[in-house]
Formats: C-alpha cells, sequence, structure tokens
C-alpha cells in the first residue's frame, strides 16, 4: 500500500464518520421533544408504596382542605386563580415552562409530588409539559366542556388544585402531553434523578 492510497482511505474514513456523526445528529433533532431517558425509575414507589396516613382517595372529599381564605393566605393571586379557579397562566411568561434543572414538581396546593423532571418533554406550548404523572392515582381527571371544546382536565387529587389537561398527542412510549401550569405547581431542585426518587418515597414513606 503506498502512502497516496493510505491517505485516500484515511480520508475515506473519516467522512464516513462524519456523514454518521450527521446522520446521528439529524436523527436526534428528528425526536427534540422526547424526555432523554432515566434508568432511575422515580414512580417505583408510587406503585409499591401505599398512600401517606393523611391521604385517602376512597372517599368523595379531598383529603387535603382548606377554607378560600387559607387558600388565598398559602398562595399567591396567580396561584390561586389557576389552582382554585380553573385558571390558566399566559405561554412561555411562566416559571417551569423551560426549565430544564433536574428536580420534582409538586402541588402548589398541598406539595404532594406530581411530576418529575425525568418525564418533562418540550412541547414548545409554553407550558410545562410531561409524558407522565408520578402517580396516576394522586392526579385526578375531570372531562372538561367549556369553550366549545371537550379536554380532560387534571387535578392535585389529594387537594383538588386545578393543574392543567392532558391531551393525546405525546411523545411515545405514554402518547401523552400532560400540560401543566406553573402556578399549580412547586419546583424543588435536585442533583439527581435518584435525589427526586428519594423525595419521592420520602412523602410516600410519611404513610408507614
Ligand atoms: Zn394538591
Amino acid at each position: 500500500m503506498n502512502i497516496n492510497s493510505r491517505f485516500s482511505r484515511s480520508i475515506t474514513a473519516f467522512l464516513l464518520l462524519l456523514a454518521g456523526g450527521v446522520l446521528i445528529s439529524f436523527a436526534m433533532t428528528d425526536q427534540p421533544s422526547a424526555p432523554k431517558p432515566s434508568d432511575v425509575n422515580v414512580s417505583e414507589c408510587a406503585t409499591a408504596c401505599g398512600l401517606p396516613s393523611h391521604v385517602d382517595l376512597s372517599g368523595d372529599r379531598y383529603s387535603v382542605l382548606r377554607t378560600d381564605a387559607e387558600w388565598k393566605e398559602r398562595l399567591t393571586d396567580l396561584q390561586y386563580h389557576v389552582a382554585r379557579q380553573q385558571g390558566t397562566e399566559r405561554a412561555f411568561a411562566n416559571p417551569y415552562h423551560d426549565n430544564k434543572t433536574t428536580g420534582l414538581y409538586r402541588c402548589v396546593g398541598c406539595d404532594t409530588p406530581l411530576f418529575s423532571s425525568t418525564d418533562k418533554f418540550d412541547s414548545g406550548t409554553g407550558w410545562p409539559s410531561f409524558t407522565n404523572p408520578i402517580d396516576a392515582r394522586t392526579l385526578g381527571e375531570t372531562h372538561d366542556n367549556s369553550y366549545g371544546m371537550t379536554r380532560v382536565e387534571v387535578h392535585c387529587a389529594v387537594c383538588g388544585s386545578h393543574q392543567g389537561h392532558v391531551f393525546p398527542d405525546g411523545p411515545e412510549p405514554s402518547g401523552l402531553r400532560y400540560c401543566i401550569n406553573s402556578a399549580s405547581l412547586s419546583f424543588e431542585a435536585t442533583t439527581s434523578a435518584q435525589a427526586v426518587k428519594d423525595l419521592v418515597e420520602d412523602w410516600y414513606r410519611a404513610a408507614e
């Protein structure tokens, strides 16, 4: 093999690598909305653990009840309007729509862990969007026929605070898009997905 053919082989190998890299980055940008897979299942406790002692989802009353004055004391005007009066905050002008920090999203009304950053994806809608709740038991659904549309409203099943809506156009594997108001959430940043899981388990273990 002479130097020229070795050189042209190196060039060919380099070009193939480059083409491969371009293809891979195209494939990745093709699905910008899917959350990055995490090997930590933050919802494990949601099915394996009992509910905390203050939570009973079997009755027709919410486990956490507050008077209107108590809600107003606990929440800002915007949080009260969204969470307690079924309001909707403005798209993009809210704190968590573009939040990429690892952490736990709790209900603003009662601190129940509802969503994890590991299920968050960029939907481009301007509202925080998730593919799954942490526990389907603690996120209630109501069919909402307002504004001439049939939508599925979601709320905290522990205190009734309105969270947003769920639509059947999310990324796989769930195919769901939970479109949630930042005003209905409080965010706790963590250093890792494992730390999110630990916070979730702390909440459930309050039952034991
Ligand atoms: Zn709640």
